[in-house]
C-alpha cells in the first residue's frame, strides 16, 4: 500500500489527478489512520468534521489495500472490505460519485459493487404475475406497473426501486418487490435474471462492497443465529469480509438493536396466512397449489383448518390486548413499555400463549408439507415459498414465547413494549422486544470476527475535549481490548470550515424573561417560541429549517404559523409572509426535502429524522432554528428501563454503609440517567442539528437556539462546549435583529 501522504499531500496524486481536489490536513491524517488500521489489523475511531472529505479518506486506502492484497494473495473472502453507510442516499453517492471519480481519474482498478437489502429490488416473478392480472389494479397502479416493466427491460437496469425513474407507490411496491418469504430462489424460473441474486453474485466477486447499516447488522444477526443453532447461514446476503468501514457510525446502537429485536405483529402474520390460503395481488394461493401434488391429502386440509383457528385466536388475543391498553392512562399512542407481566390481565397472556401454540403447530405442519412435496417438480416454486413462510411463522412463535419471560432470569436484557397500528376496521397491537444494549452482540458477532474496523462520523464525541465515552459505551467499544486502536485513542479531526466567520449561533440569555420549557405546562413557552420563530423567518436570507424535539412541538408550531394557500390542497405558507411552509407528515421525507431544496425561500419543520438526514448546501438553507433541547422522551421504553435500573442502583448505593453522604450524592449524580444518557444524547443531537447549516466552505448562516436552559443551567453550558463556535446570548426579542445584522454584514 502506498504512503497516504504521497496521495493526499499538498503535492500528492489526488492534487494532480482531480481538478477540484483541495488539500486538507485532516483528510490526509485520517487516510493515514485508515491505512494503518487495514495494514496492522487495528480498529480506528475517527470523528471527521463536515468538509474533511472522509469518504475519500477511507475509499482510497480501501482501494489501495484491495490492489495490494489481490496481487499478493488473490483471496477475496479473506481480504474483502465492506463499507456500510447509514442510508441508501449515501451509498449511492459513494458508489456513483466518489468510486467512479477515483476509478476514472486515479486509475484504481478495484472491483467495487453495491448491495442493498432484498426488499429494495424488483422481483421479476412477482412483477410478471401481477402484470398478467393488471386489469385488477387501479389505473394509476396499472400505468406504474407498465412503466416499471418498460424501464427494467432497458439495458443496465439494476432493479433497485430508488434508481427507477418511475416512482412506485408503497402499496404497489410491496406486491412486486423481492420478498424472502415468497422467493423460492433456486427453483424460480427467473433466477438467472433476478436483480437481487445478480447483485449478490457481483458482491461475491468484488474487492469492496458498499452497503448500508441495515444489511450489515441483519448479516451479523444471521451469522449469530447460524452459530447458535448450528445452521448453514444460507440466508446470508453479504459475502465474507474481514475489513469493515462503518460511516455514519453515530447511529450504530439504534440500527443494530432493530436487528436483534423480536416482535409479534398480527398484521404481518395475517399477510403470511393470506399468501397461504387466498394469495397476494396477482399471485395464486400456495396451499391449493401444493395440495394438488401432495400424496397426503389430509395434511393440506388440516393446515387450512389450523389457519382458520389461528386467525380466530389472533383476533381474540388482539381484542383483549387492545381493550386492556384502552383502559390505561395515556391511551394507546406511541410505544408503551411493558415492565412486568402484571401490566396486563392474565387473559392477555393466556390468549397470546394460544397464538404462540397455534403458530408453532402451523409452522410444524407447513414444514412437514414442504418436506412431503419436496421433490415434486410442478410445485417446486410454491413448496419453497411454503417452507419460507413456515420459518417466519416459527420465528413469531419464538418471539411470543420469549415475551412473557420478563420476570425470569436476566429481566433487564430486553425492553418490552407494545404499540398500536391503526387499521381501517380495527386497531392492532404489535409487541416488540428490543435488547437494552447490543454491546455484547456487536462484540461477539461483528467486532471479534473482523481484522479491522474503521468507525467514522461527523459527530461521535460529546464535549469540547473529544469525550467519546457515551458513544463507545453504547456501541460496545468502551473497554473492548481485542483490537487496539490505530493512533492509540479515538481521534477527532475538526472541520476545515471557518465557523467563526460563517456561522452565528444565538442562544437566549439566561437572565431573560423567556420561560423554561416544562413538561405538561408549556403554553407560555410555545407562544414565545412561535413569535420568535416567526420573527426569525422574516429576516432569514434563504431557507429556514426548524428542528423540533417532538411531534407535539411540531403540530403546535404548525398550528401557530400555517396559513392555507387559497385554492391549493395541502399547501401552506407561513403567516405574514409569502414563504412556503413544509412540515413533516405533509408528504414523504424525500419529497419534502426536494421541495425545500427547490424553493430556496421555504421553511421546513421536522422532528427526529430531520436532525441528521438533511443535506442542503447553499442558500436553500440559511437558518436553523432549534426551539427546545432534544432530550429523549422520558416515556420512551428505553428511558423507562434506564430509570428503573437507576432506581435499583440508588437503593444499592444508599444502603452502602462504607460510603459517606457526599460520596453517595456524587456517585448518584455521575451515574444518573440524566448525566449518563440524556445530556450526551441531546448534545449529539444538537451537534447534528447545528451541523445541517454549513455544508460547504461558502455556506453562511444563523443557528438560533431558543431553549434558555442552555444558558441558565450547568448542563446547558456543558452542551455548548461541543458547538462548532461560541454562541452569542441575547434576549428572545433581539434574536431576529441579531440575525438580520449578521445577514446584512454577510451581504
Ligand atoms: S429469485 Fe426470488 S426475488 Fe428473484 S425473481 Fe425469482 S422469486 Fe423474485
Amino acid at each position: 500500500m502506498r504512503d497516504m501522504r504521497s496521495i493526499f499531500g499538498p503535492e500528492g496524486l489526488l492534487s494532480k489527478g482531480i481538478d477540484c481536489f483541495t488539500y486538507r490536513s485532516g483528510q490526509e491524517q485520517m487516510a493515514c489512520l485508515v491505512s494503518q488500521a487495514f495494514g496492522q489489523d487495528l480498529f480506528a475511531i475517527i470523528e471527521a468534521g463536515t468538509g474533511i472529505g472522509k469518504s475519500f479518506a477511507y475509499l482510497v486506502p480501501s482501494m489501495e489495500y484491495a490492489g495490494q492484497s489481490r496481487s499478493r494473495l488473490g483471496d477475496h473472502d479473506k481480504l474483502r472490505t465492506v463499507i456500510a453507510t447509514g442510508t441508501l442516499n449515501l451509498m449511492t453517492q459513494l458508489y456513483d460519485k466518489d468510486v467512479s471519480l477515483l476509478q476514472t481519474r486515479m486509475g484504481y482498478t478495484a472491483n467495487v459493487s453495491m448491495l442493498c437489502g432484498r426488499g429494495n429490488y424488483l422481483c421479476i416473478r412477482r412483477w410478471k404475475e401481477l402484470f398478467d392480472v393488471r386489469d385488477t389494479l387501479n389505473p394509476a397502479q396499472k400505468r406504474s406497473l407498465e412503466k416499471v416493466g418498460d424501464e427494467v427491460v432497458r439495458d443496465g437496469a439494476s432493479g433497485l426501486r430508488f434508481r427507477l425513474e418511475e416512482k412506485v407507490g408503497d402499496a404497489l411496491w410491496s406486491s412486486i418487490r423481492a420478498d424472502k418469504d415468497l422467493c423460492p430462489a433456486g427453483s424460480c424460473p427467473y433466477i438467472d435474471e433476478c436483480f437481487f441474486y445478480k447483485a449478490k453474485a457481483e458482491a461475491k466477486k468484488a474487492d469492496i462492497v458498499i452497503t448500508n447499516h441495515s444489511l450489515l447488522f441483519s448479516d451479523a444477526r444471521i451469522k449469530h443465529d447460524a452459530r447458535e443453532n448450528k445452521e448453514s447461514g444460507a440466508d446470508l446476503v453479504l459475502p465474507s469480509f474481514r475489513h469493515l468501514v462503518i460511516d455514519e457510525a453515530h447511529g450504530i446502537q439504534d440500527n443494530a438493536a432493530r436487528f436483534y429485536a423480536m416482535s409479534y405483529d398480527p398484521l404481518l402474520l395475517e399477510g403470511l396466512l393470506r399468501h397461504l390460503v387466498t394469495g397476494g395481488k396477482g399471485s395464486a394461493p400456495l396451499i391449493p397449489q401444493v395440495a394438488d401434488v401432495c400424496d397426503q391429502p389430509r395434511l393440506p386440509m388440516r393446515i387450512s383448518r389450523s389457519i382458520n383457528e389461528l386467525r380466530e385466536l389472533m383476533l381474540t388475543a388482539n381484542e383483549t390486548l387492545v381493550a386492556s391498553l384502552g383502559s390505561r392512562e395515556g391511551g394507546v399512542e406511541g410505544e408503551i413499555p411493558i415492565a412486568r407481566k402484571g401490566d396486563f390481565p392474565e387473559a392477555v397472556w393466556k390468549n397470546l400463549a394460544k397464538v404462540e401454540e397455534g403458530c408453532a403447530d402451523l409452522a410444524g405442519d407447513l414444514h412437514h408439507l414442504a418436506k412431503a412435496c419436496g421433490g415434486v417438480k410442478q410445485a417446486e416454486d410454491a413448496v419453497a415459498q411454503v417452507d419460507a413462510i413456515a420459518t417466519h411463522i416459527q420465528e413469531m412463535a419464538a418471539s411470543l414465547s420469549e415475551l412473557p419471560k420478563m420476570d425470569e432470569a436476566n429481566p433487564d436484557a430486553f425492553i418490552r413494549s407494545v404499540r398500536v397500528r391503526h387499521g381501517q376496521r380495527q386497531d392492532w397491537a404489535v409487541l416488540d422486544m428490543v435488547p437494552f444494549s447490543v454491546a455484547e452482540q456487536l462484540r461477539e458477532d461483528l467486532y471479534d470476527q473482523m481484522r479491522s474496523i474503521v468507525f467514522t462520523s461527523a459527530t461521535l464525541s460529546t464535549g469540547s475535549s473529544g469525550d467519546f465515552s457515551y458513544w463507545m459505551r453504547q456501541s460496545g467499544l468502551l473497554g473492548y481490548r481485542k483490537h487496539p486502536l490505530a493512533g492509540g485513542n479515538p481521534v477527532s479531526f475538526p472541520s476545515p470550515f471557518d465557523f467563526e466567520r460563517n456561522m452565528l449561533i444565538l442562544t437566549v440569555r439566561g437572565d431573560s424573561s423567556m420561560p423554561n420549557w416544562q413538561a405538561g405546562s408549556h403554553q407560555a413557552y410555545d407562544e414565545v417560541v412561535a413569535q420568535t420563530v416567526l420573527s426569525l423567518i422574516k429576516v432569514a436570507k434563504g431557507g429556514v429549517l426548524v428542528l423540533l424535539a417532538s411531534y407535539s412541538d411540531l403540530y403546535t408550531l404548525v398550528k401557530a404559523l400555517a396559513v392555507a394557500q387559497p385554492g391549493e390542497k395541502e399547501s401552506y405558507r407561513v403567516r405574514e409572509t409569502e414563504r412556503t411552509l413544509l412540515f413533516q407528515g405533509q408528504a414523504p421525507r424525500g419529497k419534502l426535502t426536494k421541495a425545500f431544496l427547490e424553493d430556496t425561500d421555504s421553511v421546513l419543520l421536522g422532528t427526529h429524522s430531520f436532525w441528521e438526514g438533511v443535506d442542503v448546501p447553499g442558500s436553500a438553507l440559511s437558518m436553523v432554528v432549534i426551539p427546545r433541547i432534544p432530550f429523549r422522551n422520558v416515556r420512551d421504553p428505553f428511558m423507562v428501563k434506564v430509570d428503573e435500573l437507576a432506581h435499583r442502583r440508588e437503593a444499592e448505593v444508599n444502603a452502602d454503609k462504607t460510603l459517606t453522604d457526599s460520596q453517595k450524592r456524587s456517585i448518584l449524580w455521575r451515574e444518573s440517567p440524566f448525566s449518563c444518557y440524556q445530556v450526551p444524547y441531546a448534545t449529539l443531537m444538537l451537534r447534528q442539528g447545528i451541523g445541517r447549516l454549513i455544508r460547504t466552505s461558502e455556506d453562511r448562516g444563523v443557528v438560533a437556539l431558543l431553549d434558555a436552559r442552555l444558558e441558565r443551567l450547568g448542563y446547558g453550558k456543558t452542551m455548548q462546549k461541543a458547538f462548532p463556535t461560541k454562541a452569542k446570548a441575547v434576549d428572545a426579542e433581539e434574536m431576529a435583529q441579531a440575525a438580520s445584522r449578521f445577514f446584512g454584514a454577510s451581504g
